[in-house]
């Protein structure tokens, strides 16, 4: 996986946009004074773990630049990415001085190969078969998956304008203090399933160049694992996610559910195909059905919960109830009607071309 990864990385040719050591010494000091953030030192790293952060830290940096091979010049920002030493799971953007600057906390990568460790096995995915090998193989295109997944959706705070808007948008708040916490949370909700949207497509661009570069005689297999890693990768973060949240009792009512979040990257996954691989349609909705019927209990597996088939089935029911109820249904309108409103100043700030307006 390392050479398939390796191989596009090699492809990719652009101006460099990583800010100066200058640049990065003040923004670590800002971070640690304002936020105390500090970034993570690899001293009890062993060589193993180096490798791997230096690949995933190359691979964003060089991802980072096809972006913006994509951008007119003026929409280009300076860059700096971090490991944050921090073991909760957690990610941030931010620009300070003009400069993205984007972070991921330690944790995150951890607890990711932690989990794929525990969960992984050949009843879910039957392409491994026993074979020890490419179960580590499995284990680390997962890892890498879900880290890149995390990345895109920090740079699509940063690039489809939440950033500087939110900031705008705050300076009229603290003017203007009738603005109601509901409003917040409202806007929160909308541009996290937009930063959610723009992490998708990255991601399903990102897996047709990895099937593209892949040895053409397996490529029929390898587009069904290629397409059910990743969309596992992304699912599974989210059931962690919320795992944290609700150990930590973080404001749910902030986010979306990790429930909804999966069901309409999903979504956007089945679009992408039908789109771009028509002739795959068929199976990647049977991928995206099997995740949603069994993906759950590979949580339940690492938290040692057993759970027995008629619980899993009073599970799956409510969970599919859920996505039916009318209060969900009710907050999809009021989030769509939220995007419809912001969208066109938004675009003001955005780097790419924002998605269209819905019809309500
Ligand atoms: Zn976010």
């Amino acid at each position: 996986m390392f050479n398939q990864i390796r191989k596009i990385i090699e492809k990719i040719k652009g101006d460099n946009i990583f800010c100066s050591l200058e640049d990065e010494a003040f923004i670590l000091k800002y971070l640690k004074e304002e936020e105390n953030i500090s970034p993570f030192t690899f001293k009890e790293t062993d060589e193993k773990g180096k490798e791997l952060l230096e690949f995933l830290m190359e691979f964003t940096k060089k991802s980072i630049t096809i972006y913006n091979e994509h951008l007119p010049k003026d929409k280009r920002k300076k860059n700096i990415f971090l490991f944050v030493d921090d073991k909760t799971i957690n990610a941030f953007a931010t620009s300070i001085n003009n400069i993205d600057v984007v972070g991921i906390n330690i944790g995150v990568l951890t607890i990711l190969y932690d989990f794929y460790n525990k969960v992984v096995d050949d009843k879910f995915f039957t392409e491994i078969a026993g074979n020890g090998e490419e179960r580590k193989n499995l284990i680390f295109r997962l890892q890498v998956m879900s880290f890149h997944y995390i990345i895109c959706h920090e740079i699509g705070h940063l690039y489809n304008g939440h950033i500087d808007f939110g900031r705008l948008n705050l300076m009229k708040e603290i003017m203007n203090l009738n603005q109601s916490d509901r409003f917040e949370i409202i806007f929160n909700k909308t541009i996290e399933l937009d930063a959610d949207a723009f992490a998708m497509n990255r991601m399903l661009e990102f897996n047709e160049n990895l099937i593209a570069v892949k040895d053409k005689s397996s490529v029929d297999n390898e587009i069904k694992y290629s397409y059910k890693i990743f969309l596992f990768s992304m699912y599974s973060f989210y059931l962690f996610l919320g795992e944290t949240f609700r150990t930590n009792e973080i404001q749910e009512d902030t986010y979306f559910s990790p429930a909804v979040r999966q069901l309409l990257n999903l979504t956007i996954a089945e679009e992408f195909v039908a789109r771009v691989r028509p002739e795959f349609s068929n199976e990647v909705k049977e991928i995206t059905n099997y995740l949603m019927m069994e993906a759950d209990f590979t949580l339940h597996k690492y938290c040692s919960k057993s759970i027995d088939e008629s619980s899993k089935q009073i599970y799956l029911i409510g969970k599919l109830r859920y996505f039916e109820s009318p209060e969900l249904k009710n907050e999809m309108i009021i989030v769509k009607k939220e995007w419809n409103a912001i969208r066109d100043e938004l675009q003001k700030n955005a780097r790419f071309q924002l998605s269209k307006k819905y019809n309500i």
